[in-house]
């Protein structure tokens, strides 16, 4: 086959000028019209046009979308999210989002570039070596997107044997383009979160000896898990305990009856995972009963590490310094070490042995100051064709080396 997206010509980005044009426009498109959680009605009827305009029949599935492209027994799963944050846009780019939501996270690049390996696979399809399969998935930040494509069988049909995903970064001292590729191990934390509803009695705020003020309560365990952060996991283990809602009190003068608190917990290790789980409850029990209130615990299960695998992502490594010479590092070689923020992938990374690329997407020397879910972040439009091209060359060339 002769086109203007051959794979295999050494000059992949002189002759991918057109589509990147053609990206920066989707993108654009994506980033005006943003929207959040399970159900994006629009994003996913846009995205699917798009890829019926290129002969490609996507199946809605879980919410998401999934096309599988090529044929033969083995098969690669490439994905990227869709979905944005409810938060106000204030980059002041000309195609600003038109609602109260933004791509805040580069999840437009990644709808964008999926799609532009659509496109590159479609072109090559004769000489794919197997099945790439694109998930395109929606409710990545409240992180439950992958677990419900996970669910409605993503994951079967073919069955995925591999799988990558990539995320944009900005705003860090790296130059514009590099590809992290990750060591194995997990690499992206544990997400999940604690609630606390803590029943004091409420009363005059001049008489608080006839009370009992749930926000002391809830004073007192917060900087007690605060202490269990710093005092009961070891040096080398590592976990992030942050409140981040109190709530409790509505006048200056009345002690309230009751108080509530949420935070995150952020772990790479399921066991110190579960100490915390089991730790917290503990605590605020204490805590209340200390001080004469009762508590509500509970643990809300949020996502698993994302675990890179040493094959898959060796593999991966050796296709891209092959395809982009000078262009790929690892991670802990740019100052970066494991993620501290999560990424619900890692519902997929449990089932199969997969990586997860970081595509950094402005330097913060050149006008990138700030990283994802800031309201001013800024994302380089410039990678766009280079992470279609990293999806497409990592799926065509590992199904060429496993499919004998
Ligand atoms: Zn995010
Ligand atoms: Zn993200």
């Amino acid at each position: 086959m002769s086109n203007a997206f051959d794979i295999k010509e050494k000059n992949l980005f002189e002759t991918t000028t057109a589509l990147q044009d053609e990206l920066s426009d989707m993108r654009r498109q994506l980033h005006k019209n943003p929207e959040i959680g399970l159900e994006l009605p629009q994003t996913v009827a846009y995205v699917k046009n798009k890829l019926a305009d290129l002969g490609i029949e996507a199946e809605e599935v879980g919410g998401g979308l999934v096309v599988t492209i090529g044929s033969g027994e083995k098969c690669f799963l490439i994905r990227g999210d869709m979905d944005a944050l409810p938060i106000q846009e204030e980059s002041g780019v000309d195609f600003s989002s038109t609602n109260e939501n933004m791509h805040a996270c580069g999840h437009d690049f990644h709808t964008t570039m999926l799609f532009g390996a659509a496109k590159l696979l479609k072109a090559n399809e004769d000489k794919l070596q197997g099945q790439v399969k694109l998930m395109f998935q929606p409710g990545e930040e409240i992180l439950a997107g992958a677990k419900a494509m996970v669910e409605a069988g993503v994951l079967e049909n073919p069955t995925v044997d591999a799988g990558m995903m990539i995320h944009v970064f900005p705003g860090f001292p790296i130059k514009s383009g590099t590809v992290l590729v990750p060591s194995a191990g997990p690499f992206a934390s544990t997400s999940d979160w604690f609630e606390i509803k803590i029943q004091g009695r409420g009363g005059h705020a001049a008489t608080p000896e006839v009370t009992v003020n749930p926000l002391t309560i809830m004073s007192h365990i917060h900087l007690a898990l605060h202490n269990l952060e710093a005092r009961e996991i070891s040096m080398y283990d590592s976990a992030v305990i942050s409140t981040t809602i109190m709530n409790g009190g509505v006048v200056d003068n009345a002690i309230p009856d009751t108080a509530y608190m949420k935070g995150s917990i952020r772990t790479f290790d399921p066991a110190v995972r579960e100490y915390i789980f089991k730790r917290i409850p503990e605590i605020a029990e204490g805590v209340a009963q200390t001080f004469g209130g009762s508590v509500e615990a509970k643990i809300i299960i949020g996502c698993p590490t994302v675990e890179v695998d040493h094959e898959v992502t060796e593999s991966l490594r050796t296709i891209l310094e092959a395809e982009f010479p000078g262009e790929i590092a690892n991670p802990l070689e740019v100052g970066l070490n494991k993620l501290g923020g999560s990424e619900d992938f890692s519902y997929v990374t449990q089932e199969v042995p997969s990586s997860m690329l970081i595509l950094a997407a402005g330097h913060s020397d050149e006008g990138y100051l700030h990283s994802v879910h800031h309201p001013k972040v800024l994302f380089d439009e410039a990678v766009l064709s280079k992470g279609a091209a990293v999806y497409a060359v990592s799926a065509m060339e590992w199904l060429a080396q496993n499919s004998k």
